[in-house]
């Protein structure tokens, strides 16, 4: 075939796959064309590796005799261990660790920008030291190494583990960061500039140093950022795993990455914004803040002298004269796995004649729509989902609200206390309704590990349960009643 068609084609075939990433992103902004959106965006990817696997430069690589003589086989074992793998994860993974998982393929895809940009610069040797390859290929291992050892961090923080429970700043933490920075992009410039007449492995060392040092920035500026914080994180880590794809592009100049890679590092961002102002942070204070090392809340006891206990016969009682009844999911219903419990309670409430609606706090549970996907998967109406600035003016007129599984997203403190981790962050103002039934275990706390007075105050009663045995113990109860 003509080589200038053939360019053309392949060419072709990442503009569909970029239309299809830009259509499937539309998509996903609404519950109701999400899936399709993620249909197209897994389509998209297909086009954009069958393009890749095609595309002159692979083909000539993988062409016995060509320069790599590595044929087809590597490309097809890689595909099938990382497919299985994928597939594995995909069914395994608990809902609950979506954020975990996500973490993750942040790190992954950091990574896989440094090694194949580190894998070009080493392969294609001294010939490929130029000026654009350089710039793109030191930025890969800058941005990539960052992602992949910050997403690590993250991960751990998000799995809760022992070592992480506390935020960790090292004395004078932001100035090391600041001189490595500075390091790292006079480092930069170095390579840049004068690597074209430097002795190629000496650029391949500058390489190296470039991402051993990312990888510490990466630890250092995720270490002191608190639990509650982590969404915010998360999607800036999107957002930079997108940016190292990008230049990774421009490495190795395929138009498809530098497209999907731009793409994830301005989704990225523009979630970042979205969950800065649902925390009402700015993403300053985020990164630099050094958050949970704060106001932990409070003295529990002092907190929870005035706590009063409820069972599901009174609650079913309070629900049978209620008009507007206000439902408020949060972490713990995920995990109970109580979404379709609570619909069942939803519409009984409702044949019952009762106006029945969902508040959902924008970072309920442990990723951004977390509610919105539970609620879905149990075919909850989307117009009975109301957000926090559309519920919050009207929760006076609400005769039962019940708090199931959440804790921080509901806790006062956010409001009283500017010294506590979650200050700033709106809350969906449960306390303003006639009475507050919260669904819980116990009174452990939440996400952010304080106190909430809201469990001992004088309209809130506590059904201590599992969140859905509680909920149908409480539809046995109205059935009875
Ligand atoms: P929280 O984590 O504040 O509280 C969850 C509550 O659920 C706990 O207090 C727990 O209490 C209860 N719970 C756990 N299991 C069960 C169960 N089986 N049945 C009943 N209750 C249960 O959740 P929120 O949704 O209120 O707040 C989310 C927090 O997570 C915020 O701090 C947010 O910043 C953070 N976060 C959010 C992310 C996002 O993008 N949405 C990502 C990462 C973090 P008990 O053990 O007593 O039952």
């Amino acid at each position: 075939m003509d080589t200038t068609f053939y360019t053309f084609l392949i060419g072709l075939i990442y503009l569909a796959a970029a239309c299809c990433f830009v259509i499937g992103i539309k998509l996903m902004a609404h519950p109701r064309t999400a899936v399709r959106g993620n249909l197209f965006g897994a389509g998209g990817m297909l086009l954009a590796i069958i393009g890749a696997l095609f595309d002159a430069q692979v083909a000539a690589w993988n062409n016995p005799a060509g320069p790599a003589n590595a044929g087809y086989t590597y490309v097809v074992i890689g595909a099938i261990i990382g497919s299985a793998i994928g597939a594995w994860l995909a069914l395994k993974i608990q809902m609950t660790a979506m954020p975990q998982l996500v973490a993750i393929f942040n790190g992954l895809g950091g990574a896989a920008s440094v090694v194949v940009a580190g894998a070009y610069l080493f392969t294609g040797g001294p010939d490929l030291v130029n000026f654009d390859v350089l710039l793109a290929t030191a930025l890969s291992g800058l941005i990539g190494g960052v992602t992949f050892s910050g997403s690590l961090v993250a991960y751990g923080k998000l799995q809760e583990l022992a070592i992480f429970d506390k935020p960790i700043a090292l004395p004078g933490q932001q100035i090391i960061n600041l001189v490595i920075a500075i390091v790292l992009l006079a480092l930069t410039v170095l390579i840049t500039v004068s690597g074209p007449t430097m002795d190629f492995w000496l650029v391949a060392l500058l390489f190296f140093v470039i991402v051993a040092l990312s990888l510490v920035l990466g630890v250092f500026l995720t270490l002191p950022i608190g639990g509650a914080d982590m969404p915010v994180v998360i999607a800036l880590l999107n957002s930079y795993s997108g940016l190292a794809a990008a230049a990774t592009g421009f490495v190795i100049l395929n138009n498809v990455l530098i497209v999907s890679g731009s793409l994830v590092g301005a989704s990225g961002i523009i979630l970042t914004q979205i969950m800065c102002k649902a925390m009402n942070r700015s993403l300053t204070n985020v990164l630099f803040g050094v958050m949970g090392t704060g106001s932990s809340g409070g003295d529990d006891d002092a907190v929870y002298a005035n706590v009063r206990k409820t069972s599901a016969d009174d609650v079913a009682m309070l629900l049978d004269g209620a008009q507007r009844v206000v439902i408020v999911p949060g972490y713990g219903m995920a995990v109970a796995q109580a979404q379709h419990a609570v619909r069942d309670l939803g519409n009984l409430l409702e044949q019952r004649g009762a106006v029945v609606e969902y508040a959902i706090h924008p970072v309920a549970g442990r990723m951004p729509g977390h509610m919105n996907v539970l609620l879905a998967e149990a075919d909850v109406s989307y117009d009975k989902l109301k957000e926090m600035d559309e519920i919050n003016p009207t929760l006076e007129t609400v005769d039962v609200a019940i708090v199931i599984g959440a804790n921080d997203v509901v806790n006062p403190v956010a409001q009283t206390d500017p010294q506590s981790p979650i200050a700033g962050m709106p809350i969906i103002e449960v306390g303003k309704a006639r009475t507050v039934i919260v669904i819980k275990r116990s009174l452990s706390p939440g996400f952010a590990k304080i106190p909430n007075p809201l469990f001992a105050a004088d309209n809130t009663l506590m059904l201590f349960a599992d969140g859905r045995q509680a909920v149908l113990d409480i539809i046995r109860a109205v059935k009875e009643g």
